[in-house]
């Protein structure tokens, strides 16, 4: 069982209707039956999808008809006087991987296997057969989506903190917050999985404020010490495309006695520009709020420097990929160079993070990068190991507007 799917067909139906959007499915159709011959069964599901199926074949005659057809129907497709691209996701599952019970799948077992082979291509970036350990994936994924709320209400979740200091002063000046879920089945699952799933889902509203509630009561327990560390969380997509998103922010802000200007929130590039026209006024009202706004990962997306001057953003944080490469490699090493000059030349501050030794943390202070991050500082920490770091790691001194500071040890 083959299936299909094109990338492009709400985009198509949106902009030009669906008259147009079905042309190009009946384009599709076409380019797919050339492929296949005439005595190939072969059904539109929906949309853009589509689903063939291939008698007496081979895994590998299977693959290679797969590679065929995703070539074929990626071609650029005419519409109107446009060429519209089109990404073409193609996987297939075979009859003979045996089902849970041993026995080979039914026509809807395949055709779910098929779907999910498509949805493991990374956007199509190859063919994919389904192989049971995909069907392992989706489970889990569909298991940690379920039940994230009510690990939340049972406190498998929580917040850690990673230390930012200043340089060339080394003044713990932020933490950022990092969301870990310690789940009862899988052990420890990474914020690299979860995040996304829980993204996909429209609950990220649910995580993003309980992140925000943990980090700025950890912030004001540290303002009635005397203490002015800012904290920063990380927004996801979604909540950049809440209409109310300023107000809950504004309202847990008075909520917690924290000033605006310590909070910063990280957003990625790819994060703003996935819907800018909603994006930006939200960013923008956050700005005005007082809240501190850093372009995360920066150096990974495509429109950087363009999109840099319009954003109201404060600080730039360059992607870890490049601070690790940068005392060896000269090509990361002049990329982390520029983008501190960048940052500097727009009056943003410049952190780096992902700073695991010695020598990075050097040149990053002989640039002029305002503030590091990472292991060599410290690895993200529970509350009680990051307080007690902050007890063994740091000196206490008075700063000048009489608030204390917390300067790291060497
Ligand atoms: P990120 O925002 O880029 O966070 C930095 C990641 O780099 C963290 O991984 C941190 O532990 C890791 N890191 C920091 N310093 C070093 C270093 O020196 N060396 C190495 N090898 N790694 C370092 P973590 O905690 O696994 O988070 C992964 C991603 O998950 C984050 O990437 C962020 O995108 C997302 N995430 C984490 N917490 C939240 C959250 O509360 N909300 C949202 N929306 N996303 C979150
Ligand atoms: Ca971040
Ligand atoms: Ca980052």
């Amino acid at each position: 069982m083959l299936r299909l799917d094109l990338d492009v067909y709400s985009t198509v139906s949106d902009a030009l209707g669906y008259a147009w959007a079905d042309r190009m499915v009946v384009a599709a159709g076409r380019r797919i039956r050339d492929v296949l011959g005439p005595e190939v069964p072969l059904a539109r599901l929906e949309g853009a999808s589509f689903a063939a199926l291939l008698l007496d074949r081979t895994a590998e005659e299977t693959h290679a008809v797969a590679e065929r057809l995703r070539a074929e129907s990626s071609d650029p497709y005419p519409v109107e006087k446009l060429s519209v691209e089109a990404n073409a996701m193609v996987g297939y599952a075979c009859t003979n991987v045996a089902g849970d019970d041993g026995n080979p799948p039914d026509v809807d077992a395949l055709l779910q296997r098929a779907d999910v082979a498509v949805r493991a291509t990374r956007g199509g970036e190859e063919v994919r057969g389904y192989v049971p350990s995909m069907g392992q994936i989706f489970l889990r994924r569909f298991q940690l989506v379920t039940q994230f709320r009510q690990a939340l209400e049972d406190g498998q979740v929580s917040v850690h903190y990673q230390p930012k200091v200043s340089l060339p002063d080394k003044n713990v000046v932020g933490v950022e917050a990092l969301v870990r879920w310690v789940h009862p089945e899988f052990g420890r699952v990474n914020p690299d999985e979860f995040v996304p799933a829980v993204e996909a889902t429209g609950l990220v509203g649910v995580l993003t404020s309980f992140v925000l509630d943990q980090a700025l009561d950890r912030v004001r327990r540290w303002l009635d010490e005397g203490i002015e560390i800012s904290v920063a969380v990380n927004l996801s997509v979604r909540s950049l495309a809440d209409e109310d998103f300023a107000h809950q922010v504004a309202d847990a802000l008075a909520r917690h006695g924290v000033p605006a200007r310590l909070l910063t929130f990280e957003i990625t590039e790819s994060a703003v520009m996935a819907d800018p026209q909603r994006a930006l006024p939200i960013l923008g009202e956050l700005h005005d709020l007082g809240i501190e706004l850093a372009v995360d990962d920066f150096g990974t997306g495509y429109s950087s420097l363009a999109y840099l001057r319009r954003l109201p953003v404060d600080q730039v944080k360059i992607d870890k990929s490049f601070v690790f490469g940068m005392s060896s490699d000269l090509g990361d090493l002049a990329v982390v160079r520029s983008i501190v000059e960048l940052g500097h030349s727009l009056g943003l501050s410049v952190v780096a993070e992902g700073v695991e030794d010695d020598s990075s943390r050097d040149q990053l202070e002989a640039m002029g990068c305002d503030v590091a991050q990472g292991y060599l500082i410290s690895r993200p920490l529970a509350e009680d190991r990051l307080e007690a770091w902050l007890v063994a790691r740091t000196a206490r001194s008075s700063g000048h507007r009489d608030e204390t500071v917390l300067t790291l040890l060497t």
